[in-house]
This record gives C-alpha cells, sequence and structure tokens, in this order.
C-alpha cells in the first residue's frame, strides 16, 4: 500500500488539548549528538520553575503524559522530586533521555515517584564513550541492556528512538528486527529524520529582519551535501522488510499538505511473528474512547501485552481484521501459538523541520512536543533560536555572487 492521507487517520491533537507536554528541565547534558537541538547556556531549572511549568501545561495543554526532556534529564539534581510532583498532579511523567546515568537503583526510586515510562534515544551519531563507530545493528546490545533493565523492574515502559541520517538509513531494519525480537518488553520504536540548516548556503534573518550569526545554533552546520530522508522512505523501508507494518495515524505538515510530519502506527505479534499493524479506525477508537474516558488524547500505550481481544475491533478496521486472519492463520497451523502472549509496538516516524524557499519552515501541524519558553508555548525543536535571538529566524538561500555586485 503507497502512503495515502485517505487511508489514515488525523490525529486529532492541537495547541490546546495534545497528549503530549513537553518540559524541559536542563540544558546541560553528558553527551554530544549530532542531531540534537539543545545547547548548553542556562544549566538546570530550579524546580520552583519546573512546577510553575507543569501547572502551565496543565492548564493550556490538556496533557496525558509529560515528556521530561533535556539536556539530560536524569543528571537534574532533583529529578525523583519532580517526577513525583507529576505524577501528583494525575499525569504520567516519562523521561527522556540518553540513558547514561540510568542505573537499577535510580530505576527503583523514580518507579516509586511515579514515572510511567522512559523514551530512550540511542542512535550511531552521539558521540557516546565505548560506543564510537558502531553501527546500529552493533548498538542494538546497548538497547539489549537498557530493556533488560527496565523489564526488570516491571510496569514501566520504553520506546527506543533514533535519528535517521542518509548514512544510517540503510540500517533502520536491524533496528526494527532487534524491536520485534522484543516486542515483550519494548513497547515503541521511533524514527526521527535529521535536518539542519547550512552556512555556506543560506543566510539568517531575526525578527527585526537584522543578518545574524544562525550558526551559533546547535543545528545548523557549515555544509551538508547529503539529501535528507523522508518519512516516507522511511515508511518504504520498512514496509519492504516488514509487509504486515502500516500506519495509523498522522500529523501533516503546518506549510506543506503533502508533508507526512509524524506518522504513528502498531504492530501486533508475538516475540516469534508479527501479524499485522492496528488500523485508521482502531487509532479513531482509541484517541476518541482514551478522551470521552479520560479527558485527553493518547500518546503512549501503557500496556504492551494485549490479548486476541484486540481482534473483536476487526468488524470497523480492516487493517486489523487482516491481522487479526494472519493470526488465525498461524493458530490453526501452530495450535501453540494460541497460549502465545500477543504483544503491540507502536511504530513512529517523524520528519523534522524542512526549510521552505521563502523562509519560513514546514513544521509538525499541531505540534506534539511544544514546549514553554516565557510564558509562550513554542516548538521544541526550535527553541534555541528564541533563547539567542529572540524569536524564529527567516532562513534564506545565500544570493548568488552576481547579485552582491
Ligand atoms: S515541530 Fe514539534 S513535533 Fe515537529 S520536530 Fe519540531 S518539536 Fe518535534
Amino acid at each position: 500500500m503507497t502512503l495515502d492521507k485517505r487511508n489514515l487517520y488525523r490525529l486529532p491533537w492541537s495547541m490546546n488539548d495534545n497528549p503530549i507536554a513537553w518540559l524541559e528541565v536542563t540544558d546541560v547534558c553528558n553527551i554530544h549528538c549530532e542531531g540534537c537541538y539543545r545547547q548548553h547556556m542556562t544549566g538546570h531549572k530550579p524546580l520552583e520553575q519546573i512546577k510553575e511549568e507543569v501547572l502551565f501545561f496543565k492548564r493550556w495543554r490538556n496533557p496525558d503524559n509529560v515528556s521530561i526532556a533535556g539536556g539530560e534529564p536524569l543528571i537534574h539534581p532533583q529529578i525523583i522530586d519532580l517526577v513525583a510532583f507529576i505524577a501528583q498532579n494525575r499525569i504520567k511523567p516519562i523521561i527522556l533521555t540518553n540513558a547514561m546515568a540510568l542505573t537499577p537503583e535510580l530505576l527503583r526510586e523514580l518507579k516509586k515517584a511515579g514515572l510511567a515510562g522512559f523514551t530512550i534515544h540511542i542512535d550511531s551519531h552521539q558521540n557516546r564513550p565505548h560506543w564510537r563507530g558502531k553501527n546500529e545493528a552493533e548498538l542494538n546490545e546497548l538497547r539489549q541492556h537498557y530493556a533488560d533493565m527496565i523489564a526488570a523492574e516491571r510496569g514501566l515502559y520504553v520506546i527506543f528512538n533514533s535519528t535517521v541520517y542518509p548514512s544510517t538509513f540503510r540500517e533502520i531494519p536491524d533496528v526494527m528486527r532487534w524491536g520485534q525480537a522484543n516486542i515483550d518488553r519494548v513497547h515503541g520504536l521511533v524514527f526521527i529524520t535529521y535536518r539542519t540548516a547550512t552556512t555556506d548556503t543560506h543566510v539568517a534573518h531575526d525578527v527585526a529582519d537584522r543578518q545574524v550569526d544562525f550558526g551559533k545554533l546547535s543545528y545548523v552546520v557549515e555544509s551538508f551535501d547529503d539529501k535528507f530522508v523522508t518519512s516516507p522512505e522511511v515508511y518504504q523501508i520498512i514496509k519492504d522488510n516488514l509487509p504486515e507494518y502500516e500506519p495509523s495515524g498522522y500529523l501533516g505538515g503546518s506549510i506543506v499538505h503533502t508533508s507526512f510530519k509524524w506518522l504513528a502506527g502498531a504492530i501486533i505479534g508475538s516475540k516469534k511473528k508479527v501479524y499485522g499493524s492496528v488500523g485508521k479506525k482502531t487509532m479513531e477508537m482509541a484517541q476518541a474512547g482514551h478522551h470521552l474516558i479520560n479527558g485527553t488524547y493518547l500518546a503512549y500505550l501503557s500496556q504492551a501485552k494485549i490479548g486476541a481481544q484486540v481482534f473483536l475491533l476487526s468488524p470497523w478496521d480492516a487493517t486489523l481484521r487482516q491481522a487479526a486472519r494472519n493470526w488465525l492463520r498461524e493458530v490453526v497451523r501452530h495450535p501453540g501459538q494460541l497460549l502465545a502472549s500477543l504483544h503491540v509496538q507502536s511504530i513512529g516516524i517523524i520528519q523534522a523541520p524542512d526549510l521552505l524557499p521563502e523562509g519560513r519552515a514546514d513544521m509538525c501541524d499541531s505540534c506534539p512536543d511544544m514546549t514553554v519558553y516565557e510564558g509562550k508555548l513554542i516548538n521544541s525543536c526550535r527553541m534555541d533560536e528564541y533563547r539567542l535571538f529572540g524569536g524564529f529566524l527567516s532562513v534564506v538561500e545565500q544570493p548568488a555572487e552576481s547579485e552582491h555586485a
């Protein structure tokens, strides 16, 4: 099946009713990732300020979860207190981390404070000590280490995400295969396509139309000659290797109507076999049902293990029906499979902002990763433009030499 918005459910998220609140607690980190959007300028935020931001989100965002991000949140000295504060406010705290500072002891304390789960970022462009020069397949050993550590604690969920570079695009199936083999303990995988702007070909202006040195931003490089990977390409390489995969929901671009900025989906399977995916109707029922019952939309599945009862939704969902047929066929052939646990694993694809010729950027429509900066909600991926230049920059191609004359 080719990617077509008509076959997908447009996630109903918006600025003021969005399952995710992106809380930045520090801009300090213990490694340096090539795809990072944040640089060290101010350090750890005080706990009181963080609490105010949580309450701000509660009022203006209606989140199901708070994504505690940074920098590296695990090195914030009051991480336990702030997890507890979010949980006391009846919002699920989730930590977005590189996991380098994660130990079984810290894990236990975080769980006791009310942590719901982790999103762990691991990829081969992170300059991790002891893991330099490793490819994505080799990094599965590190993913396994953290997946096992978290599974041993029980009751926490974990998603692994990675930035996809042109040089690592072909390695996506290696990560997918590892994820499938660990479907009993890995709740999701997310692939984020790398984007950057370049100072050799572009110039930037601030909101007052002054030219600025945008090379100061961590997400700007001198030059980049490769072609950026797109979400449809990530979709296709997964599909080519796992035909049972289908996304079910999407967010488009804020400017370009053909963009697929977020592709959300979930595969269904056991440790041995993937039977299929949930379709757009199941995604719609999950979003609407969660909102009806809990008052918030849903971004993270807290339970990976599901029974065959998931197939009861098949009459409304053709994609799920196909998964049910595959599962039944397998059970007829191998009746022992009736006893094998069925799991769901979410698969996310994110295409980061694309620069457009007129200077604006095609962002994620209804951006789920908005953070709070000086009392305003702004896209977290571009917050450093606010911190360094007071607002979003306009980035355009440099005029040709002859135009200077
Ligand atoms: S626009 Fe929002 S969702 Fe999209 S990459 Fe930026 S922060 Fe993430």
